[in-house]
């Protein structure tokens, strides 16, 4: 057997792989991985139908077509008064992992220290990993997984070089509040950051919160990497369309990466999600109160079971901690689950590298029809 390169050591199959071959064998629901049960909006589905037929088949243009970014800038400039140039400050990428690659590619030297906030989404080491970067963490702390300042500039070396910032943040749900972000922005300027933002969740956002996107920070314009998706906010998350937003500069480095992992995608999907992000406030508002409805079903009942609960503010994920129910280690939990319950679940601890921060925590899905959730809440009670 050959060995593979270094820097794909640890990174292993992940833990979505093993509790889907798990929920299958046990015929369990899956509250595992974050994706929709249902389709997004019919006019969207009727739009990449219509886009095939009339021939959108062949490869986009690399940066996107011009009806996406124009779609992109309207959507930036509607929602949080961001002004960008179609043309040289937008960038339409293979969802939003391929967009974090190519950022991470774009920026990171063999060697230089990447921060990033813990619990990470699956993808953050990778690609961190893949671009010869070191991961560093800062871990956001149950109950309520806020950002500590002082932890961050404490993080900071002269080796650092990206801080990558999620918010609403997978797998916890906190949303950065407006000094956490201020705080951000004040240490990526002070030490001449890149700060690449995940703001796939933007639209998932409960209990009439805002999002402020990071690059609408004084001084954070030229230095700021912000990326978003179709993906969460149409429920299309097997279409990969996603994008980022940035200076020309920023849009370009990212872009020589970005043209030789795919150069472009999803042709026919493209000028569909250009029409959904023109869609009225009726649909963003629905998707949100939609979703907080189910996060309120989830979370009472995983409450009434006698879970303690961390409602999330944005996302599709509650986190629980166990313990309440006698067990103390979230992946002999999750391993447990499909057996004894029929119900699937993720452990926090696997996105950490400091696991003791996340050993008795698990993360739930409720992005499913509300009688799925009401399903696997029966099932629960069988613990
Ligand atoms: C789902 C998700 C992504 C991936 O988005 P795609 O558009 O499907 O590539 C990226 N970041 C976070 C935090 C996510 O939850």
């Amino acid at each position: 057997m050959r060995e593979h390169a270094q820097r794909l050591t640890g990174l292993g199959t992940t833990i979505f792989a093993e509790m889907s071959a798990l929920a299958a064998r046990t015929g369990s629901v899956n509250l595992g991985q974050g994706f929709p049960d249902t389709d997004g909006p019919d006019s969207l589905l009727e739009d990449a139908i219509a886009a095939i037929r009339a021939g959108a088949n062949q490869y986009a243009p690399g940066r996107g077509v011009p009806t996406l970014r124009q779609a992109i800038v309207d959507h930036q400039k509607r929602f949080y008064g961001l002004e960008y140039d179609p043309d040289t400050e937008v960038l339409v990428t293979t969802g939003a992992t391929e967009a974090i690659a190519a950022a991470l590619l774009a920026y990171v030297e063999p060697g230089d220290e990447v921060i990033a906030l813990e619990p990470y989404y699956d993808s953050y080491a990778a690609g961190i990993a893949m671009a010869g970067g070191h991961r560093v963490p800062v871990t956001l702390r149950a109950p309520d997984y806020r950002l500590d300042l002082d932890e961050l500039r404490a993080a900071v070396t002269p080796r650092t070089k990206v801080l990558l910032i999620n918010s609403p943040h997978n797998p916890t749900g906190s949303v950065l509040t407006d000094p956490e972000l201020r705080g951000i922005a004040g240490l990526a300027i002070e030490h001449d950051l890149v700060v690449i933002t995940d703001e796939v969740y933007e639209h998932l956002i409960y209990d009439e919160l805002q999002h402020h996107p990071l690059a609408s920070y004084d001084g954070m314009a030229d230095r700021t990497v912000s990326i978003s998706s179709a993906g969460k906010t149409f429920s299309v998350t097997g279409w990969k369309i996603g994008w980022i937003t940035g200076s020309p500069s920023v849009v370009t480095a990212v872009n020589t990466a970005k043209q030789f992992l795919t150069f472009t995608s999803g042709a026919p999907f493209q000028p569909a999600v250009a029409n959904a992000l023109a869609l009225g406030n009726e649909y963003f508002d629905a998707l949100r109160a939609d979703l907080q409805a189910r996060r309120d079903l989830l979370c009472d009942g995983l409450e009434s079971l006698g879970f303690e609960v961390h409602r999330p503010q944005g996302t599709y994920f509650v986190t629980t901690d166990v313990r309440p129910l006698g067990y103390t280690d979230g992946i002999d939990f999750c391993r447990m689950l499909p057996d004894r319950a029929g119900v699937v679940a993720i452990p926090h601890q696997v996105f950490y590298d400091n696991t003791e921060s996340g050993r008795p925590l698990v993360r739930w899905a409720f992005c499913k029809q509300p009688h799925i959730l009401q399903e696997a809440l029966t099932r629960l009670t069988q613990l």
